[in-house]
């Protein structure tokens, strides 16, 4: 375990040179103290977790002070938003502070988020408020714990620092950790400020540094293309299984890796709605979560259209076309363990489509559904699930169609509910619980983030006194207004 002083740095982006990256020093916010820090986080760089309550700590991740290996840089790239496209976009508040190398010789990006104004702030004052920074930090860590690749969070230092949104608000800041924070968009602004060499630079930096395995391939830029493909293909099924809605699926916060990144208005389904809007900015419905998947296609395309100077146009298209597919077979095999089922039918996919219709009317709670499912042998369990449906009719013929496709499974009920319980959270994070956490430390107590935050480490575990974060949202919750400026 090592002390913040002790971290080896290489700065494998900063290398390319300041036609992707602005050095920018970050902007201090005023008497910074630790919200809370994640000690999973800190053991990927091999940090001591003792260290999260030494003062420098936070004057560190406050922007106040720097190690003198680190190379902070705002990243320039550009991105379709909404489904137009922006041209100049990029770190407008947040830093690469570097590449932290940890013990396995594994690199993580140190980012800071919210560290005041650089070249691409546009009108923003490069801040991020305390609320946005809790909410981002609890989600990295809450999906990470349920299986879910994302971008990790080291810590939210908040600080007396005003901020101005709809109304006067405090600046904190986030660490925020990846093994890159190379995003579709950067590849958009190089392609389409025609820059050839530089573009050239940045796909062979992902493919060694990411994708070394592509290298060998007879086309290495097609195969990591395809890779990204597959990635996210199965990305996008982990979020459908578990109904988490990114809410700002731009394609400048797509991720290179295929994991989570960039989420703000982000929520999990409480009652599931095939239609549901996370993000209150979003009017026509793009980014509702039932459209993640054609978008997330569609992100790709934009993708692809931006390497069409290194891959042929036919070999993009059949990439792409693996998309679907691969998402649908990720996607089936998740929900079939949700179901309890270990082994493939044919009609499983109806079969989890019919639920889903039937739980749409009604007030199913999408996460609760499936732990309760689990909970009891299969009759009673249906009988505990049945009351919250509208359709009861619809519901008891299902009920006798899943009876008898539990029945048709090898060793029937043997080790059901701890294999159900193993892939069914009692644990997410939801926006009410997320929303009493930031209330509370806008008032500043932090206990409850951190509790929180526990809690959602070990989300497929029963947790004695924790009952109350598996509850129902009470009605106010399953109505927060969620947008984009934070
Ligand atoms: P986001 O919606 O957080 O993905 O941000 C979209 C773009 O706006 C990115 O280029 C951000 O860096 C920039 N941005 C968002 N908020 C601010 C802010 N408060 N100050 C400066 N730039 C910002
Ligand atoms: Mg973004």
């Amino acid at each position: 375990m090592k002390a913040l002083d002790e971290l080896t740095f290489d700065n494998r982006f900063a290398l390319l040179g300041d036609a992707f990256s602005t050095q920018v020093l970050p902007e201090p916010i005023a008497e910074p103290r630790l919200v809370v820090a994640s000690e999973s986080a800190m053991a990927l760089i091999d940090l001591d977790p003792a260290e999260a309550q030494t003062p420098i700590f936070a004057e560190i991740f406050a922007g106040h002070k720097l190690w003198q290996e680190a190379d902070p840089r705002a990243m320039v790239y550009s991105g379709h938003q909404f489904g137009g496209y922006s041209p100049r976009l990029g770190d407008g508040r947040g830093l690469l502070l570097g590449e932290v190398v940890n013990d396995a010789g594994e690199h993580w990006d140190l980012h800071l988020k919210g560290a005041g104004q650089t070249p691409y702030s546009r009108m923003g004052d490069g801040r991020a408020v305390l609320r946005s920074s809790i909410r981002e930090f609890l989600a990295s860590e809450a999906l990470q714990a349920l299986g879910i690749p994302s971008s990790r969070a080291l810590c939210v230092i908040g600080s007396s620092t005003p901020v101005w949104r709809e109304k006067r608000e405090s600046a904190a800041m986030l660490l925020r950790m990846a093994q890159s924070h190379v995003r579709f968009g950067h590849f958009e602004y190089f392609y389409y400020t025609r820059q050839p060499e530089q573009q050239q630079l940045l796909i062979d930096h992902v493919l060694t540094l990411h994708y070394p395995d592509c290298a060998d391939a007879e086309q290495p830029y097609l195969a990591m293309f395809r890779a990204i493909v597959e990635r996210n293909a199965e990305l996008i099924a982990r979020w459908q299984a578990y109904g988490f809605c990114h809410g700002v699926m731009n394609t400048d916060n797509m991720s290179i890796l295929g994991i989570t990144f960039d989420f703000g208005p982000f929520a999990f389904l409480d009652d599931f709605d095939a239609h549901f809007i996370c993000n209150h900015s979003d009017d026509s419905g793009r980014y509702s979560y039932s459209n993640q998947v054609p978008i997330a296609h569609w992100n790709l395309s934009a993708l692809a259209q931006a390497l069409t100077p290194f891959i042929e146009v036919e070999a993009l298209k059949e990439a792409l076309g693996l998309f679907l597919p691969l998402y649908e077979a990720q996607y089936l095999d998740l929900m079939r363990r949700r179901l309890g089922f270990t082994t493939a039918e044919t009609d499983d996919k109806q079969l989890i489509e019919r639920l889903l219709k039937l739980m749409q009317p009604g007030a199913v709670d999408y996460t609760l559904f499936f732990r309760r499912l689990g909970d009891q042998p299969v009759s009673e369990a249906l009988n505990l699930v049945r009351d919250d449906f509208v359709d009861l009719a619809g519901f008891d013929q299902w009920a006798l169609d899943y009876q008898a496709r539990c029945t048709r499974e090898p060793g029937n009920a043997d080790g059901r509910r701890e294999r159900m319980h193993a892939v069914n959270p009692l644990y997410i994070l939801r926006n009410y619980l997320a929303q009493r956490a930031i209330e509370a430390a806008e008032r500043g107590d932090y206990s409850e983030v951190r509790q929180l935050h526990e809690v959602l480490r070990r989300p497929f575990e029963e947790q004695p006194g924790m009952e109350a974060y598996a509850e129902r949202p009470p009605e106010w919750g399953k109505h927060l207004e969620i947008s984009c400026s934070s």
